[in-house]
């Protein structure tokens, strides 16, 4: 019976033990027996898909893994036990001294860390393009450029970029294209369908969606995440049992918890879209937004960030934040808690005014995850904490 991938997320399950157990056990063990010294060898062989050892693979994380695929609709993958350590991952396995990498320049701040800083360690350099203008990309490609690796929607300025004309682009010059789907989620956006080769996340945020676990996870063409999965198995950024567990449970309320997200953050667009305190509000879905376009040609629903600017700048966003009564100020997005952010004197005030300017994080933006209260009350805070900046 041919599953849609939804449902696929809900029914893929670790093989039942003798227990009859319907939720999948916690399988908290560092190593994996054999029988006899044969069946030994061969898994070591790499001739069976037996476990050998946790750092490798694991039940708890393969069941995660397989729903993600089947989201993504990606014939291969494999978790990590961050974000970061799934985007550098896909970096030292595929990049290697000499090569270049293109990356548009709004990206998490952690990744920019390891592009400008420790990349170039090992000989590989890189070109900034802009999020809002694709057709300057093609002048910076090199001979050498490699991998092209972008997020959308961005973050935290939510610029939409065109997977369509990316991946055009990447198979013209034979380019890995590395798609950070973070903000998006498989059931909102499959980068694979637009033609990327790998989508890497971080679990920690929506999928997990209830702030408990971290975790990362690669999916994508077979040949790259062999690649990824022997540079991973060596390195050891494995992902722990339990997060597996809670992130593959996860996973079968992902559909339901985004299409509530982002109904949620399309009416908190809509209501303060015009409010007096904001010179300017993103919100994919709104027709507003400079690539609205692209969004609903790309994008399921408006995922469930909503950015804007204070007409204060900095001082502004503070004040914002200290005013607001129920949203959480947290260094974390995509819980059922509305969060609210603001870059510029958080996440990014270790760059440079002119790096947080080339990044797109003005002084005074202001990033929501709106979450999964009633609207109406997430309304009411934001609402009275604008009126008092
Ligand atoms: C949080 C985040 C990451 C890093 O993930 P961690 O799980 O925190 O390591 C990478 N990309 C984006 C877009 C993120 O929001």
């Amino acid at each position: 019976m041919a599953l849609d991938p939804i449902t696929q997320a809900i029914r893929i399950q670790t093989e039942r033990t003798s227990q009859m157990e319907h939720a999948t056990p916690l399988f908290l063990t560092s190593s994996f027996t054999f029988e006899d010294a044969e069946s030994m060898r061969a898994a070591f062989a790499d001739e069976t898909d037996d476990n050998i050892y946790s750092r490798f693979s694991n039940p708890n994380v393969q069941e995660f893994v397989d729903k993600m695929c089947a989201l993504e609709g990606a014939e291969a993958g494999f978790a990590t036990a961050s974000g970061m350590s799934a985007v550098f991952a896909s970096f030292m396995a595929l990049l290697k001294s000499g090569d270049h990498l293109l990356v548009c320049n709004s990206i998490f701040g952690s990744t920019h860390t390891i592009v400008t800083k420790y990349l170039p360690r090992y000989g590989i350099t890189y070109t900034y393009v802009s999020a809002d203008k694709p057709e300057e990309w093609e002048a910076a490609i090199q001979p050498n450029t490699q991998m092209l690796y972008l997020e959308t929607p961005t973050n935290p300025g939510l610029d939409i970029i065109d997977l369509a004309f990316v991946s055009e682009l990447t198979q013209k010059y034979n380019l890995i294209l590395n798609v950070d789907n973070c903000f998006a989620t498989p059931v909102c956006q499959k980068p694979i369908d637009f033609g990327a080769h790998l989508s890497v996340h971080s679990a920690t945020k929506w999928i997990d969606g209830q702030g408990r676990v971290m975790g990362g996870v690669v999916v994508g063409k077979k040949e790259l995440i062999k690649e990824i999965y022997l540079f991973c198995r060596s390195s050891g950024p494995a992902l722990s049992p339990f997060n597996a567990w809670v992130l593959s449970k996860s996973l079968e309320t992902l559909d339901v918890r985004m299409e509530r997200h982002a109904a949620n953050a399309l009416k908190v667009a809509e209501a303060l879209e015009n409010h007096k305190a904001i010179s300017w509000l993103k919100y994919p879905y709104l027709p507003s937004h400079p690539q609205h376009a692209i969004a609903k040609k790309q994008m399921k629903n408006g995922g469930g960030i909503v950015c804007f600017e204070l007409k204060g700048g900095l001082e502004s966003g503070r004040t914002f934040l200290n005013n607001l009564q129920m949203l959480s100020l947290t260094a974390n997005l995509g819980d059922t808690r509305s969060i609210a952010s603001h870059p510029a004197s958080t996440t990014h005030a270790k760059l440079t005014e002119q790096e947080r300017m080339a990044v797109n994080i003005t002084p005074g933006l202001i990033r929501i995850s709106v979450g999964l209260e009633q609207v109406d009350d997430i309304l009411q805070d934001i609402l009275q904490a604008l009126n008092n900046v």
